[in-house]
């Protein structure tokens, strides 16, 4: 059997259906971060995400610095979606024997600027000989116990909310984003979020890892939706990726108004957490609903 009869998810699954019961971890395989033992009152985070030539970016269409500091921002992104604060940072890369050296500084030029707004250090790393560039990032944060934010956290009644706009991310969103780690360390610490997660394979199939982890259905209102000025497809704004904006549930008293106020962006309520038994659904805020597509990226 070839991988890429099997669907990423399932891979990933495969994995962890291998795995021993977890010792010491609080959470392993399955969430925007493994949740690790750290002192009395904090769990230490760690992520890793990989960069490949080819397949996530074309350097001719892309500078070295803007990959690099893309590298790190989508780890950064996922410390945001656990309400963590990054810490640390591994830097490996794979790189091709006929690469300009200016080209490997200008990549840790866009990385190294964007540790530095994130007080992030980098500790360490790897280097290979390799046919095309790759590189991978890994991020250890910590988050105070009591304000981690996991996917399996959404309970029937939550009201759903999205940062910001989705959609049209491939217009320059995709290099450019700022990884929401002020947002949701501010949503954490004031609201009391009970699922959340950052959006990098498009808001239909993230949703389905909260519905699917925290054992709920959903329903969407596809007009409130906010759909980024860079596409007019609601489509897009549906399945697109790589906005990197979060993805959260908290109880129905908790208004879009508030929280947009405390966030200072705008934040949009998208719909209502339902039992498992009624599914995942998309339609207007009152008229009829059909199944909602599990649409977005995936690499295999
Ligand atoms: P994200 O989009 O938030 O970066 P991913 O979809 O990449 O998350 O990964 C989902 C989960 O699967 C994470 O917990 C991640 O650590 C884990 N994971 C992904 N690939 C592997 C792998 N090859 N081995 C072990 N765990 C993996
Ligand atoms: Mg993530």
């Amino acid at each position: 059997m070839k991988i890429r009869s099997v669907d990423e998810f399932e891979f990933i699954e495969r994995i962890k259906g291998r795995l021993p019961k977890l010792k010491n971890a609080a959470l392993g395989i399955g969430d925007d971060c493994a949740v690790l033992p750290y002192t009395q009152d904090k769990y230490l985070l760690a992520t890793a995400d990989m960069l490949i030539e080819g397949v996530h970016f074309d350097l001719s269409r892309v500078s070295m610095y803007k990959v690099g500091r893309k590298a790190l921002a989508v780890s950064l992104s996922d410390i945001a979606a656990m309400g963590g604060v990054p810490k640390y940072c591994i830097v490996s890369v794979g790189v091709p024997q006929a690469m300009a050296a200016a080209s490997l500084d200008d990549f840790y030029s866009g990385l190294l600027k964007l540790a530095s707004d994130f007080s992030v250090e980098l500790i360490g790393g790897d280097t290979n000989r390799s046919e095309i560039f790759i590189c991978d990032v890994c991020v250890i944060g910590e988050v105070e116990k009591g304000f981690l934010a996991r996917r399996d956290g959404a309970k029937t009644g939550d009201s759903i909310f999205v940062t910001g706009s989705l959609g049209g991310s491939i217009k320059g969103k995709q290099y450019d984003f700022i990884p929401r780690v002020r947002e949701a360390r501010t949503l954490v610490g004031s609201f009391k979020i009970h699922s959340m997660i950052d959006i990098s394979d498009g808001l239909s199939l993230d949703l389905y890892h909260i519905t699917d982890s925290s054992k709920v259905g959903a329903i969407i209102y596809d007009d409130c939706v906010p759909v980024s000025q860079n596409t007019d497809s609601k489509k897009e704004a549906l399945s697109a990726g790589e906005d990197f904006e979060l993805l959260f549930t908290a109880p129905s008293d908790i208004t879009e108004e508030a929280l947009s106020k405390k966030l200072g962006m705008p934040v949009k309520k998208i719909g209502e957490i339902v039992s498992k038994a009624e599914g995942v659904k998309i339609g207007k805020e009152k008229g009829r609903k059909a199944e909602l597509k599990k649409r977005g990226f995936k690499h295999f």
